[in-house]
């Protein structure tokens, strides 16, 4: 193949490099996850299986020998899962599938149906700005949870239509939902689970860690004493607005 005159398309594979000395997060999401939840049906606002299965692939990413150790952390929530390093998609893609019959064992997936993901990567020169990463991730996991929770009890409990729900929740802050959800439908929204409000953080831990349940998100190195377990935490900056309203200046989002 070397010499013959096709091989001038080979200069078409240019060197694709990434800056040296700084943070690469890769952003994967799934592709038409609205459809794919439908036609599998995916328990609305959270399916509490299909996020588990996120975890689990992104475990496989995290602790597999594919990347080495070199991918030291992951933050996941809806069908998306942010990493650092590559080979990413791939091995979570793989992941997701071998993983499937063991979270959807009535629903089979199909050949013209497949669970596919898109990926990004992005580069990052301090740990600072990886820090408000994941914040800005976390901020849209609260968001868009919270809008979800609220329509989808409009929806479900209420027996609003969808477009009624969605009317209902136009120009509501995030107070005003949680008021909602606590006064006509005696949810109170601090005890929604963990998983579906902060989303998940995949990393590294000593098995024998007392779990400090605000602890900053330390990222320790891969060795035979430590798990890989997802956690469910507010990321520090976080903390101080609880509700996230400070943080974010978006209040709607797009019914789920
Ligand atoms: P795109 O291909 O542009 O990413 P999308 O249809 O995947 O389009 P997203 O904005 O990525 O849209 O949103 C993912 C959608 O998948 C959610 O809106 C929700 O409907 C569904 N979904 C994903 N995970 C879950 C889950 N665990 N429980 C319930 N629904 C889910
Ligand atoms: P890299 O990760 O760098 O691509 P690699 O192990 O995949 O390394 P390649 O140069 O891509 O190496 O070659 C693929 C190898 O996979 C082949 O050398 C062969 O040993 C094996 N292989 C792939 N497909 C087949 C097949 N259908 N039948 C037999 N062997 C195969
Ligand atoms: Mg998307
Ligand atoms: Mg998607
Ligand atoms: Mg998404």
């Amino acid at each position: 193949m070397a010499g013959s005159r096709y091989a001038y398309v080979r200069n078409f594979e240019l060197p694709d490099p990434l800056l040296p000395s700084t943070f690469f997060v890769i952003r994967i999401d799934g592709k038409g996850f609205h459809g794919f939840s439908k036609l599998h049906n995916f328990d609305k606002p959270n399916d509490k299986n299909a996020l588990t299965l996120m975890n689990e692939a992104a475990k496989r990413v995290v602790g597999g020998r594919e990347l080495n150790g070199e991918c030291v952390l992951a933050f996941g929530e809806s069908d998306e899962y942010s990493k650092l390093v590559t080979l990413v998609v791939s091995v979570f893609s793989a992941a997701y599938v071998a993983l499937w019959p063991q979270y959807f064992p009535n629903s089979p997936l199909t050949l013209e149906e497949l669970p596919v993901f898109d990926g990004r990567v992005v580069q990052y020169t301090s740990e600072e700005e990886v820090r408000d990463y994941l914040r800005w991730r976390q901020v849209d996991t609260h968001i868009n949870n919270l809008y979800n929770t609220a329509f989808w009890a409009l929806v479900l409990q209420g027996g609003r239509t969808n477009l009624e729900a969605e009317k209902d929740l136009q120009g509501t802050i995030s107070s005003q939902k949680q008021e909602m959800l606590f006064s006509r439908f005696g949810l109170n929204y601090n005890t929604v689970d963990p998983m579906y409000k902060k989303g998940s953080i995949v990393m590294w831990e000593d098995e024998s860690r007392v779990e400090a349940p605000d602890a900053s998100v330390g990222v320790v190195t891969p060795s035979s004493k430590l798990e890989l377990t997802a956690v469910y935490r507010m990321m520090p900056a976080l903390q101080e607005s609880a509700s996230t309203e400070a943080a974010t200046t978006a209040e709607g989002a797009a019914p789920r």
